[in-house]
């Protein structure tokens, strides 16, 4: 096989990059936005040693779970992985993809008990992070394709929230007018680098944030204007700086233009202030379900110490800390341990301390003061948990281990050691808290027993 040939494919399984899989001469053939089902003609793009990468050049036979995809931006925009396939269709794959993620790679063959479909796969976003860059028909914002900063310009992204699009359009329509140049990345120069937004499900207040490599951009009160008209849900205006050569969006130092830098939305019964730079679930209503999912396995009485690992605003640690004597929770942004504290104080909640720092150095530092928890729970990034804090949570022998990740693979791998130290797992359940890609966040308990 080679570059340029063209060929026949039957696609069998769906990879967990999103891309639908066919073989060919022993060789697994990636193709995007293929279903299981299709039959295929594909050109080949890339050939490497044990696989290759296509695009479809005509559908052949077409897959009962195909569906003609609602948006002109997609696949080029990066975003979205399946809006060519039905909802039932992407949650048989996701689930399918952690059970074998579990098998292949953690080694443990075991069901995934409950998948937590979405009820609208559409619009769940409340964050937005647009890039602004020059494109052939002009300063847009869009969204990067696939692997690279080229940016796909698209008008009203049907993951997030209308008035987000209608802020951007109101944002580039005022850049424009007043002279302010989106940034280019080769020379860094250029002023307007991101437009972040961010809304509350629940109260509609919205902040929106422009990144800006300078002080700040021209007429700051005419922007302020331009997007309050856009939307009247807009509570707060916020100049981000970011001067560095980076792929970071956010910059170190905000200020506030207008109104407020942070958010209120409610979780699980409680409120939670969010600023910028702290992390939040993009999909509160699945995020919500998920905790509950996690909390039924934390099984707490009353009685536990509960740890906390990777708290972002305490949201998980929070919505249980009224079942438990004693709440510790790690995070190692200084953002986020302030809306941590503030939302312990505006929920009542007396029994939890937050601690910045290195979740593995925390928990070190907290076994070596004799802390003994009976529950932790783990909520790391994408990269999955430091080895040192598999081993530290381990030895500090707590009942259960509540585990909640977004990404199968670094599940899996974490599973393995954990397996490895006597933990094993009990129950797995997935959620789907990124309809229409390939994201799919579980959760899973572990114990000794
Ligand atoms: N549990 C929170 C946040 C989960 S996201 C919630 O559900 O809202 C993962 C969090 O881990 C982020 O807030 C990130 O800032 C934090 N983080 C990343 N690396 C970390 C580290 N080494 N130590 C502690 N926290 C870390």
């Amino acid at each position: 096989m080679k570059k340029n040939d063209i060929i026949n494919l039957d696609i069998t399984a769906i990879a967990s990059q999103g891309s639908g899989i066919g073989r060919c001469g022993g060789m697994a053939v990636f193709v995007p936005a293929a279903c299981v089902g299709d039959v295929l003609e594909v050109k080949i793009l890339k050939v490497e040693k044990n696989c290759a990468y296509g695009r479809i050049e005509r559908i052949i036979e077409a897959s009962p779970d195909r569906i003609v995809p609602d948006c002109p931006a997609f696949p080029q925009c990066g975003g979205c992985d399946f809006r060519h396939m039905s909802y039932d269709a992407e949650c048989a794959a996701k689930r399918q993809r952690v059970a074998d993620a579990m098998k292949r790679i953690g080694g443990v063959d075991m069901d995934v008990e409950e998948y937590l479909r979405a009820s609208d796969p559409d619009r769940y976003r409340n964050k937005a992070q647009l890039p602004y860059a020059m494109t052939k028909n002009g300063a847009r914002f869009g969204f990067y394709a696939e692997r690279s900063h080229r940016v796909v310009p698209c008008d009203d992204c049907l993951l997030q929230p209308e008035h987000f699009s209608h802020i951007a359009a109101a944002a580039d329509e005022f850049f424009k007018k007043s002279g302010n140049e989106p940034y280019d990345e080769t020379t860094g120069k250029g002023r307007i680098r991101h437009l972040f937004m961010r809304a509350s499900e629940t109260t509609g207040e919205t902040v929106v944030c422009v990144v800006v490599n300078g002080n700040g951009i021209k007429d700051e009160p005419g922007f302020v204007d331009a997007v309050r008209a856009a939307s009247d849900r807009v509570t707060g205006v916020v100049i981000n700086i970011n001067r560095e050569d980076t792929n970071v969006i956010l910059g170190k130092k905000s200020r506030i233009a207008w109104g407020s830098d942070t958010i209120t939305d409610r979780l699980c019964g409680m409120d939670f202030i969010i600023s910028v730079k702290s992390f939040f679930q993009v999909n509160r209503t699945q995020a919500e379900r998920l905790y509950k999912k996690a909390a039924e396995y934390a099984a707490l009485s009353g009685e536990e110490t509960l740890i906390d690992l990777y708290c972002g605003t305490g949201t998980i640690g929070l919505s249980m800390a009224h079942d438990a004597k004693q709440l510790i929770g790690v995070e190692i942004i200084p953002e986020a341990i302030e809306n941590a504290n503030k939302n312990a104080e505006r929920n009542g909640v007396c029994n939890a301390r937050f601690i910045c720092a290195d979740a593995a150095k925390a928990a070190a530092q907290l076994r070596a003061e004799g802390v003994a928890p009976d529950v932790i729970i783990l909520d790391p990034p994408r990269k999955g948990c430091a080895q040192e804090l598999i081993e530290t949570v381990a030895q500090m022998s707590p009942d259960r281990v509540v585990y909640i990740s977004c990404d199968p693979a670094t599940l899996a791998r974490d599973i393995k050691r954990f397996t490895e130290l006597g933990y094993h797992p009990q129950r797995l359940c997935a959620a789907d808290l990124f309809p229409r890609t390939r994201h799919v966040e579980s959760v899973c308990l572990l114990s000794k027993k």
